[in-house]
């Protein structure tokens, strides 16, 4: 068989791995230079200057939200680094790592983006573009595995007023340093992962640093930093918040999250695309469809890199003959999947796996009689979940006590 993945960051990697495990023929195209996806930092945003698209959102001096443990693929511990949280540095390394222990460069198509996947009979067709001549060029395929990332198109509300703002207006995905917002005063909109990682680090050289909030923070904010609810309008320098408060700003940024995007998925792939959910997919992972595509990473707020192992051990045990999946109808039945009857979850909160995750991943191992991500793993994460939520020092305090341990 031969498998096209589309995307060569850690899930791509990762899909590749396990292709060649199974002895797969396999081709990772990939539209940058690089592996590794969102882990590169690249300092500008766009196009880098050989006018090759930047694809990572990944900003300076971040440091792992997860410790090492919930970031290693099964087949490779990291490196005894004495801390717990790395920084994005050595999880790049980390991945170059994995790329040349299974000799995974060998099999990627480097500046080729893939444009156009499309079914042909029992077929794939791909078809890509090298990006740094436009030539287009197309291949045939068994399978294939979408592994293009969900980080990087933005997210952007309407907000009233928002035009007669005259400062600097930015979205996450652009944000790379907080030296640009010395002394300035800052309204960050939205209190995800990255509003309350980021308001730390700009608080340490802005005047003032607002976040907008539509619920809690995911993580407690800086002492420094004023918890607002949402904006209700935007009047020139002044930001007016639904409580009725106001305050004079010279920036906003929005770290409003990302959207799925799929710009090359073919109408004929029959997989319905929404900023939040993808659907109708088995499992989350596998084209009710067309059985022989899969996505990898499409769940939200879990451990990626486990994930990306099990999932893309799910989608090749189907295709090796090991498991055998259910009908369409059967899958379509019994699934609590948005085409189904009754969704047992709202549709944007779908792909959110949180506390799911230990049951998400072992219902992958026993429905497919393939192997376990160890329980400790899914155990860690629920811990970590917690430690996140209540302090905003989470990654020292974790260092110190796992260090007793
Ligand atoms: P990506 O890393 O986004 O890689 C996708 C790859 O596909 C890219 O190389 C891209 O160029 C390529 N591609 C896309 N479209 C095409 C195309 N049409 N043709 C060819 N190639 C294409 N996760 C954690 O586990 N811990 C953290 O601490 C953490 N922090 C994060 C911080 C930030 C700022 C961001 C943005 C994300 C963070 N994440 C974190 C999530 C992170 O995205 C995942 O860890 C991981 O990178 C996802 O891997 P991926 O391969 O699915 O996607």
């Amino acid at each position: 068989m031969k498998i096209a993945i589309v995307g060569a960051g850690p899930a791509g990697l990762c899909a590749g791995r396990h292709c060649l495990k199974e002895n797969f023929s396999v081709d990772i195209f990939e539209q940058t230079g690089l592996i590794g996806g969102t882990w590169n930092y690249v300092a500008c945003t766009g196009y880098d200057e050989d006018g090759i698209p930047v694809h990572s959102s990944m900003y300076k001096d971040l440091k792992a939200n997860l410790p090492k443990q919930l970031m290693s693929y099964e087949d490779l511990p990291y490196k005894v680094y004495q801390e717990s949280y790395i920084s994005q540095e050595q999880v790049l390394d980390y991945i170059k790592t994995y790329s040349k222990k299974f000799r995974l460069e060998d099999h990627v198509k480097f500046f080729k983006r893939v444009v156009n996947v499309e079914p042909q009979g029992n077929t794939w067709l791909i078809e890509f573009e090298d990006v740094r001549n436009n030539r287009r060029e197309v291949q045939f395929y068994d399978a294939v595995m979408i592994c293009n990332g969900h980080y990087k198109d933005a997210i952007i509300p309407e907000i009233s007023g928002i035009c007669s703002f005259q400062g600097d207006i930015s979205h996450s995905c652009h944000y790379r340093t907080h030296e640009i917002y010395k002394g300035k005063r800052v309204l960050i909109i939205g209190a995800g992962t990255s509003g309350c990682d980021i308001s730390g680090k700009i608080s340490s050289v802005a005047d003032k640093v607002y976040v907008s909030c539509k619920s809690k923070p995911f993580f407690p904010l800086p002492d420094s930093a004023c918890e607002k609810p949402l904006v209700k309008e935007i009047d020139g320098n002044t930001a007016v918040f639904t409580d009725g408060t106001s305050a004079k700003i010279d920036a906003i940024l929005y770290c409003t999250g990302y959207r799925y995007s799929f710009p090359f998925l073919s109408k004929k792939c029959g997989i319905n695309v929404t900023d939040k959910n993808v659907h109708p997919l088995y499992k989350q992972i596998i084209s009710i469809e067309h059985p022989t595509l899969a996505f990898i990473g499409v769940p939200l707020l879990t451990c990626y890199f486990p994930l990306f192992d099990i999932q893309a051990r799910f989608f090749l045990s189907t295709l090796n003959g090991h498991y055998k999946l259910p009908s369409k109808e059967e899958i379509l039945q019994r699934l609590n999947h948005p085409v189904a009857s009754k969704p047992s979850r709202p549709l944007t909160k779908y792909h959110v796996l949180g506390e799911a995750t230990a049951d998400y991943f072992e219902k992958l191992a026993t429905e497919a009689n393939i192997k376990r991500i160890p329980p400790v793993i899914s155990k860690l994460f629920i811990y970590v979940m917690m430690r996140r939520c209540v302090n905003e020092r989470f990654r020292i305090i974790d260092d110190e006590r796992w260090e007793k341990l």
